[in-house]
């Protein structure tokens, strides 16, 4: 695990970070606000390693004390983590009783001593209002990071208990530069991976590495046999039971983004799934309006359905949706 933070589009910001550490200014709890992918996690790691370390030498933790060879090997007693037991899982109030009883019970090893709980949307309500408790007086020299990618869903009481630091994504030209660098990739493969993952960089890497690009492929490829009547939005539907439902439904929408802006300014370019051109203007020369935005808005609501932890049928939804798709063109 590296100890330092990499990303150059968090320069300006950690430097700030620091500043405040050294000038003693640190609050009680931070709260880290943004889009997901964009490196808040590791933000709060190198916070919290560059806090536990006994040297630490140019505004970075020096990796080479006891204190950073504990975190390097995840087992400083002073770092806690907090998360949901498995995804979609609330964070139970039990874990933050815990987590009380910890800060209550145990020493600290002559440091600091730093929380990142995250999601903090994954907060229930009586785990949330547990946690009020602890972020009204954590202790001396205690901080809590709370990491969150959707800030509206907190109750606002944990809200205002929090220095709120607001992450954006990065600029582009930053980020396209970042991912080829990582990946090894052109830039112009960086640049439409980028836009795949609405400009977070961190979830294009993980995009890129794992199979979702593949199980992008097989979706994209299934909507055009599909508008060619040759698959039926059922077959296609039991073909992508491995894809990730939430990223389904990631990708039609932007599709029919390109399509509406393609409409819109009778261009005939996607801006994002440029690989899917062909596609994309017989469905925004052809398509109707009304249909596209009626599966647009019913996306919308699946999307946020599935956030609040909703189980759906998915073969069904999936094949409503593809059905419509289908019938955008007819
Ligand atoms: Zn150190």
């Amino acid at each position: 695990m590296s100890q330092a933070l990499h990303y150059p589009w968090f320069e300006s910001r950690w430097a700030h970070m620091v500043e405040q550490c050294s000038g003693g200014r640190l609050p009680h709890a931070l709260l880290l606000a943004g889009p997901a992918g964009i490196g808040k996690q590791d933000f709060a790691t190198t916070l919290g390693n560059y806090l536990l370390c006994q040297a630490p030498a140019n505004g970075q933790p020096c990796g080479r004390c006891h204190s950073c060879e504990l975190r390097q090997a995840g087992s400083h007693p002073d770092f806690i983590q907090v998360s949901p037991e498995g995804p979609g899982k609330p964070i139970k109030v039990d874990q933050v009783r815990e987590l009380i009883d910890h800060l209550h019970s145990t020493a600290q090893q002559g440091g600091y001593r730093v929380v990142v709980l995250e999601p903090a949307e994954s907060l229930n309500t009586s785990s949330a209002n547990a946690l009020l408790k602890i972020l009204e007086e954590p202790g001396e020299d205690t901080l809590l990071v709370l990491i969150s990618h959707q800030p509206g869903q907190l109750m606002p009481t944990i809200r205002s208990r929090c220095q709120r630091i607001d992450f954006a994504v990065p600029p582009a030209p930053d980020a396209i530069a970042w991912l080829s660098t990582a990946l090894g990739l052109p830039q112009e493969k960086s640049e439409q991976l980028l836009a795949i993952a609405h400009g977070a960089p961190l979830r294009a890497r993980d995009l890129y590495q794992g199979d979702a690009m593949d199980q992008r492929k097989q979706l994209l490829t299934g909507l055009a046999d599909l508008l060619r009547d040759r698959v039926s939005a059922s077959e296609l539907a039991t073909k992508l039971t491995k894809c990730d439902l939430l990223n389904c439904l990631d990708w039609l929408a932007s599709l029919l983004n390109d399509v509406i802006r393609m409409q819109m300014t009778h261009s005939d370019q996607p801006r994002v799934n440029r690989d899917m051109k062909r596609m994309l203007e017989a469905v925004a020369k052809q398509g109707s309006r009304v249909k596209i935005f009626q599966m647009s808005d019913r996306i919308q609501e699946e999307r946020v359905s599935l956030m609040l932890r909703q189980n759906p049928n998915r073969q069904l939804l999936l094949e409503t949706l593809l059905q419509q798709w289908s019938a955008l063109i007819r």
